[in-house]
């Protein structure tokens, strides 16, 4: 099928996530058709550095081998089977290797397949594990301001993003919210610190568990804090009784440096949530891990109904835990860390050069995420009906590059396995882009 063919098709019967369509039934879409290392192509053959790692999942390029084989090989065997009251091998190997790779404490894994679902599971467990331990009061979350995790009803109660959230307040139920600063600026994080003091004072026997996104957060416009501040956030939940929620959802698997945001944090939390990165960017799975005080904690006779009563239907499903096995394998055989921390000095050095210039406020940047505000030369934000960042983004495609902002920052979240050539591509791409759309 020719690319017009399938873009009046795509407009008549798809509808896209987080997409208004009536600007979307305006543009012909970019229809993907393939994709081979850090590059994507389209049914007319363009070529485009995948900026965003196909919405942050991708890990080792495009159409890897030892994915492909692992993929192949499981989907010979098995292709599903429950977990429901039966095992099968590819999650037990997998669960296994991640216990393993994980925190020290986080001995259990339940799979499920979102992000969303991941951070539902934690929230129902937390809140679970307190009323039978009898913390019958515990019935309430702390999360951060402008947190983002995930879209089903439980994950958008914790979320923070008014834009995304507000509407469907009268069916959330209500968290308690942290301010936290997204510059790492000591005087803010004190500030903030104290806040939080003062809420586990007053509030801290109420609270079932604290949720976060550890060091970056993400869908927020990559709002970062330091480590040392979480570190005392989260000690001043522990001391109030209070578990702890990691949302490793985005920051998993590598993408800040250490195959987890926690390693830096220096803390075991009670739950790790993982999904995005996961598989390497190829199927749906996630994880919620925690640790054996939790799962003793659901552990008695049958009527005395302790059981954790959730579960998805495709959940630990064969292929997804094979190709995250084969995924995690090539963090060893490719040094997939040790490129991370390698191009992650080399875009910041790109950035730092990158905002001298007029319409460039900032920029944050933790390993392979980055976030880069545009705004006017005074320094001030655009209106957002001017639609800057969309715009930049748009301008980014015929010269060769997929990158997609949140207001007016521009994301970038390349591959983990992403060259030295193909970074400095997309910067020179994304630095052009700026003068196509504003000037110099
Ligand atoms: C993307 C994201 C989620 C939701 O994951 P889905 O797979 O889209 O459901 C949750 N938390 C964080 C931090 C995320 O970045």
């Amino acid at each position: 099928m020719d690319a017009k063919t399938l873009a009046a098709i795509d407009r008549s019967v798809v509808w896209h996530p987080f997409t208004q369509h009536a600007d979307w039934e305006k543009q012909p879409p970019v229809v993907i058709e393939k994709g081979a290392g850090v590059y994507l192509f389209d049914v007319e053959g363009n070529r485009y550095i995948d900026g965003v790692s196909s919405l942050w999942v991708n890990v080792h390029g495009h159409g890897h081998p030892h994915l492909l084989d692992a993929i192949r090989e499981q989907s010979e065997l098995l292709q599903h089977s429950t977990l429901l009251g039966l095992a099968s091998t590819a999650s037990i190997t997998f669960a296994k290797a991640l216990v393993d790779k994980s925190l020290p404490g986080l001995t259990r894994v339940f799979y499920s397949d979102s992000g969303s679902t991941s951070v539902e599971i934690a929230l129902k467990m937390a809140f679970q594990w307190q009323q039978q331990q009898g913390h019958t009061k515990r019935t309430r979350f702390v999360a951060m301001s402008e947190a983002y995790h995930g879209d089903t009803i439980g994950s958008v109660s914790v979320g923070g993003i008014d834009l995304f959230h507000a509407i469907y307040r009268p069916l959330l139920f209500d968290a308690h919210r942290l301010e936290i600063p997204g510059n790492r600026e000591a005087s803010a994080e004190r500030q903030a610190l104290n806040a939080a003091k003062r809420l586990f004072q007053e509030h801290g026997d109420e609270i079932a568990a604290f949720v976060f996104e550890p060091l970056v957060q993400g869908a927020a416009g990559m709002r970062m804090h330091t480590p040392e501040f979480l570190a005392e956030l989260c000690a001043l939940a522990k001391q109030a009784g209070v578990l702890l929620i990691a949302d490793e959802v985005a920051t998993g698997f590598g993408r800040t440096g250490t195959l987890f945001a926690m390693e830096q944090v220096g803390i075991s939390p009670d739950f790790l949530c993982a999904a995005k990165g996961i598989t390497g960017g190829t199927l749906p799975l996630a994880a919620t891990l925690t640790t054996e005080a939790i799962y003793e904690g659901f552990k008695g006779k049958t009527d005395e109904y302790r059981t954790f009563f959730h579960g998805h239907t495709y959940t630990g499903n064969p292929i997804a835990c094979a190709v995250a096995l084969a995924s995690l394998e090539l963090f060893e055989s490719e040094g997939t860390l040790l490129n991370v921390r390698e191009r992650a000095v080399q875009l910041e050095k790109r950035l730092a050069q990158m905002a001298g210039r007029k319409f460039i406020r900032g920029f944050r940047q933790q390993g392979l995420m980055a976030g880069v505000d545009l705004g006017d030369p005074e320094g001030n934000a655009f209106l957002p009906n001017e639609r800057i960042g969309h715009k930049v983004c748009m301008a980014c495609r015929p010269r060769g590059a997929i990158l997609r902002p949140l207001g007016d920052t521009v994301i970038l979240m390349p591959p983990l396995c992403i060259s030295s050539a193909a970074l400095d591509e997309l910067l020179d791409i994304l630095n052009d882009a700026i003068t196509d759309v504003l000037g110099d």
